[in-house]
């Protein structure tokens, strides 16, 4: 009986980005009937063509196996969605301000057009990142917005997936975390995630919001501090790869996230690191740690220009091929990826970019002038005087290397991620750089 009436649960989605999208194709797997909404047009109507906006794995067959049952409709009419549903999930932008602070006004803009359209009782979920506090925002901008006094409920229900493995990661999470002091909603949100069959942690709002900050933070400081331990290894000749792999065999370090690197991108952890810094700076805190974080990896994304300028006498003129434009593999997102820092040092030194990714295929996602996207890795290191790898995507595992250096006027190679073993770059006739490793000159 349960089941039968929590498949009669009705979801609204607001914001059919990577997490809403995602989100709304793993609801309709697991049986509840979704309405997604976006305020973005094009991308409603690409979407009821089958065409997906963003590239995940298997989200297309998924969308589409859903949308022929009618479990997934999309829409941009709120106003339908938020009267059609008993559920509304807020999974909108919360970019960063020029300031470091989130930027609310997407949520707050959905907030206060869903309670003008309410008309029955409503839980409200947020599942975009948000400072602590925002729970409590919510309530208040619903009743100043209300028409009708209806009864409602705001949840805090952060989300964890990535991107890349974000269905997998839906189906599949570590836990399902839902902030609320209200039992009502509690028993509804239990209910909606029992088919998920993942652990289901109940806390208060605050909690849920404090959690997907400290987690962001916690993970990103273990990418800053293996590259730190990586630029030390550069200098007393050790090798951060064996390092990272035998202190990640102790259980309370875990080998993930601690692969040395070019640092780290995306759409979260520099706008959620950031934002943590300045939500508690609002409180008086000062989070040093944090702030060391950030300014680690904005320095570790300059390691490949100071290795390129160290190989290259001069940069001016000569031609660098990139491999990899997305913030890591298997995802479309060049939300601050490292290669938007390293094309534009290149470009202010005067060097010429030929650029190849397997999925950006889009120039306005990258949004350079004066760059040569190709559509082979082999058309991006032809003549190139020195290849820069970016993304660890598996397409780049996979080069024919003898056939890489054929193609390149010069033979500098500078690894950005590691995926290559530095003893055979070296007999193949490169001069090879990688991170956290002797060099090889
Ligand atoms: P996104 O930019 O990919 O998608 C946001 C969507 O919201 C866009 O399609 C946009 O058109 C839509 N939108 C904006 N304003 C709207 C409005 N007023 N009405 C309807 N639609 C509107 O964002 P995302 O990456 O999916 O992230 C969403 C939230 O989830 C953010 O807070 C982010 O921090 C958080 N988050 C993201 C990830 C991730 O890996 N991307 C993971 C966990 C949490």
């Amino acid at each position: 009986i349960a089941k039968r009436r929590l498949l009669k649960v009705k979801i609204a989605i607001v914001g059919t980005g990577y997490v809403g999208l995602v989100s709304a194709v793993c609801f309709a797997e697991k049986g509840s009937r979704v309405i997604c909404v976006d305020n973005n047009e094009e991308k409603i109507k690409q979407l009821n063509k089958g065409i997906m906006p963003i590239y995940e794995n298997d989200l297309e067959d998924m969308l589409n196996k859903n949308k022929c049952s009618k479990r997934l409709e999309f829409t941009t009419d709120l106003e339908y969605a938020v009267q059609k549903s008993d559920i509304i999930i807020i999974a909108v932008g919360t970019p960063m301000l020029p300031n470091g602070h989130a930027d609310l006004s997407q949520v707050e803009s959905v907030t206060e057009n869903i309670a003008k359209f309410m008309n029955e009782y409503k839980i409200i979920v947020n599942k975009s990142t948000v400072p602590v506090g925002t729970q409590k925002k919510v309530i208040k901008l619903i009743r100043d917005n209300q028409i009708n006094e209806y009864d409602f409920d705001v949840v805090s229900n952060p989300e964890f997936l990535r991107e890349g493995t974000a269905i997998y990661d839906t189906m599949h999470g570590d836990r399902i975390v839902i902030g609320t002091d209200n039992e009502r909603a509690r028993k509804i949100m239990t209910k909606l995630y029992a088919n998920f069959n993942q652990s289901i942690i109940l806390t208060s709002p605050e909690n849920a919001e404090m959690i997907k900050y400290a987690a962001n933070a916690f993970l990103a400081t273990k990418i800053s501090f293996i590259n730190e331990i990586a630029n030390i290894c550069e200098i007393v000749g050790a090798d951060v790869q064996e390092i990272a792999k035998i202190i990640g065999m102790d259980k309370r370090i875990s080998p993930e996230f601690l692969s040395a690197g070019i640092g780290f991108g995306g759409a979260c952890f520099p706008k959620d690191t950031k934002a943590l810094i300045k939500f508690t700076e609002g409180f008086g805190y000062d989070f040093k740690i944090v702030k060391s974080v950030i300014e680690v990896n904005e320095n570790q994304k300059t390691k490949p220009i100071e290795k390129l300028t160290n190989a290259l006498s001069c940069v001016k003129g000569r031609t660098i091929g990139i491999l990899g434009l997305a913030f890591k593999p298997n995802t479309d997102d060049t939300r601050e990826s490292p290669a938007i820092t390293i094309i534009n040092d290149i470009q202010k030194l005067g060097g010429k970019i030929k650029a190849y990714d397997p999925i950006v295929k889009d120039i306005d996602k990258i949004k350079f002038d004066n760059i040569e996207y190709v559509d082979t890795a082999y058309d991006a290191v032809k003549d190139v005087d020195a290849v820069i790898l970016v993304t660890e995507w598996d397409e780049f595992k996979q080069l024919d290397l003898k056939k890489v250096i054929k193609l390149m006027k010069g033979n500098i190679f500078i690894d950005g991620r590691n995926i290559y073993k530095y003893t055979k770059m070296f007999k193949l006739g490169y001069e090879y750089y990688c991170i956290g490793k002797k060099d090889s000159q």
